[in-house]
């Protein structure tokens, strides 16, 4: 513990009433039973009793901070987003995260990273909430809530289980490009610090002329990508649960601000229809070879939470707060969580979440919400309903911009993306393999693929991996199934 910062001067109830004890309870002599009306001692246990909000069914275990976005590009040719301006600097908070642990589980499980960037720009809140990783397990958003049932624990025992995330994984081809990457060094950052940040989806940009691109962002820690070995990474996990949240915090507390680099993909509009990759699947990259990186800004995080709960639990980042500028694309996972964010937020920390202090807008917020629980905001006559005769607010397309969309039209279908030229499940696992991976990397990869399987994998969800993996790459295959096989 640190030292206190300041003396208060007395102890006040919920209701700033000077209190008479913060030790001993209202009893009728020393030795008597407790008294209902002690109004103190049971707001301090019915306070306690209801300190937690529900965890976060993904994503639960994350650590965070506040810093600021500074645009060193200009990139206003592709997007009219305020916050992307030459020159313009923007608050913002970043929250990190594990994927499929609970709030106490050790930061050095093997999973994906969360990554949440949330700017409070002057056109409201813009969240863009990625991962460390490029690509995800599935594509389509129907799927993932199965997905997660599979990394998470057994209905019967209460363990997690590898026999149940491979089996998913093996009846998922979709999946082997992430998997692959989750079972490779990147699936096990050294620190938050040392991790690169993905939209993974692709986004719309709308230029002032309205003129429309499709972008993946890509967030390049400037701290230089470092990871733990398995053998690290489960030390760690006993010794120190809290490792990454540890490091961020002291990092930032002792001056040494992390900071990352962002960079954006455009690709022109009218390429997405014969592009090689189906450009909104997201179990695929755009390779840099066909559309390279663009400098954009620089966000440096130097500003710990002083409250944990208040900033970083309470914390609401949603896919849906996009800005003029910036819009969605035809990526079923991405439509899919514009819907979901803002559901789980409603349910978890209730539906005024957005006043909450992180959630909050830098700007003054203008909308026709009403009550409910825990609404601090009063509201204004007139802003109650519109169209009104009072002065309420009236929506501008002007300040709005173009609609991001596209056109789409056809019979309603339950159907697969339309494949492109160069789409399948296992190809670009196959070129991480064969042509990112050096020796030593792709000899943890064996490593840490047969340590996985051979831990309560079934003989016939087995075999299905190991054809997996041989599908991803023969050699690799090979070398799995000799390790599992004792060879
Ligand atoms: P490049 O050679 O241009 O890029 C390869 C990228 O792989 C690097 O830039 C780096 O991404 C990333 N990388 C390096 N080591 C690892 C690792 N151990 N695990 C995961 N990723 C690593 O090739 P392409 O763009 O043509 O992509 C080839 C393959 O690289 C893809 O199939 C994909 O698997 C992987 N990749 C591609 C990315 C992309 O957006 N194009 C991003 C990340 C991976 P970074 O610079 O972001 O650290």
């Amino acid at each position: 513990m640190t030292e206190a910062p300041h003396k208060d001067p007395f102890t006040t109830s919920n209701a700033g009433i000077p209190v008479e004890s913060d030790e001993h309870s209202l009893t009728v002599g020393r030795d008597g039973p407790i008294l209902l009306h002690d109004h103190y001692a049971i707001e301090k246990m019915a306070q306690f009793n209801r300190e937690r909000v529900p965890e976060r069914v993904v994503h639960a275990k994350g650590s965070g901070a506040y810093g600021t976005f500074e645009v060193t590009n200009d990139v206003s040719q592709f997007t009219k987003a305020d916050l992307f301006q030459p020159g313009k600097r923007t608050e913002m908070l970043a929250r990190f995260s594990t994927v499929a642990g609970e709030q106490g589980s050790p930061d050095t499980w093997r999973d994906p990273r969360g990554f949440a960037l949330k700017f409070y720009t002057e056109q409201g809140n813009y969240d863009l909430v990625g991962n460390n990783t490029p690509v995800f397990f599935v594509r389509d958003t129907i799927k993932f809530q199965d997905f997660i049932r599979s990394q998470k624990r057994r209905p019967d025992s209460g363990l997690r289980d590898h026999d149940m995330q491979w089996d998913f994984w093996s009846l998922s081809p979709e999946s082997a490009h992430q998997v692959t990457w989750l079972m490779g060094d990147r699936g096990l950052p050294k620190t938050y610090r040392h991790m690169n940040g993905y939209s993974s989806h692709t986004y719309m940009w709308i230029n002032g002329g309205g003129e429309k691109f499709w972008v993946k962002y890509h967030i390049k820690t400037d701290q230089g990508v470092e990871f733990l070995t398995q053998d690290e990474a489960d030390e760690l996990a006993g010794r120190d649960a809290d490792v990454h949240r540890r490091d961020l915090f002291d990092s930032i507390a002792s001056g040494d601000a992390p900071s990352w680099t962002m960079h954006v993909q455009v690709m022109p509009f009218d390429d997405a229809p014969d592009y090689r990759f189906n450009p909104f699947d997201l179990t695929k990259v755009w390779p840099h070879g066909d559309y390279p990186l663009i400098e954009v800004g620089r966000m440096r995080l130097d500003r710990n939470p002083d409250d944990f709960f208040v900033h970083i639990e309470q914390a609401a980042f949603e896919p849906s707060n996009m800005v003029p500028g910036i819009g969605p694309s035809p990526d079923k996972m991405l439509l899919g969580r514009i819907f979901s964010y803002p559901d789980t937020h409603r349910y978890r920390i209730g539906p005024n979440y957005a006043q909450l202090p992180p959630n909050r807008p830098h700007v003054p917020v203008r909308s026709y919400a009403k009550d409910g629980p825990m609404r601090f905001e009063p509201n204004r006559v007139g802003a109650v309903y519109a169209p009104n005769s009072y002065g309420g607010p009236a929506a501008d397309p002007a300040m709005a911009g173009e609609p991001a969309g596209w056109e789409a039209a056809g019979e309603m279908v339950r159907e697969a993306y339309s494949l492109h030229r160069d789409d399948d499940d296992f190809g670009q696992a196959g070129t991480m393999v064969r042509q990112v991976l050096d020796d030593a990397a792709r000899d943890r990869l064996v490593s840490n693929i047969v340590g996985h399987l051979s831990d309560g994998v079934s003989a016939p969800v087995l075999e299905r991996a190991l054809q997996y993996w041989r599908n991803v790459d023969k050699d690799l295959g090979d070398r799995v199934a000799a390790g599992v096989n004792g060879a």
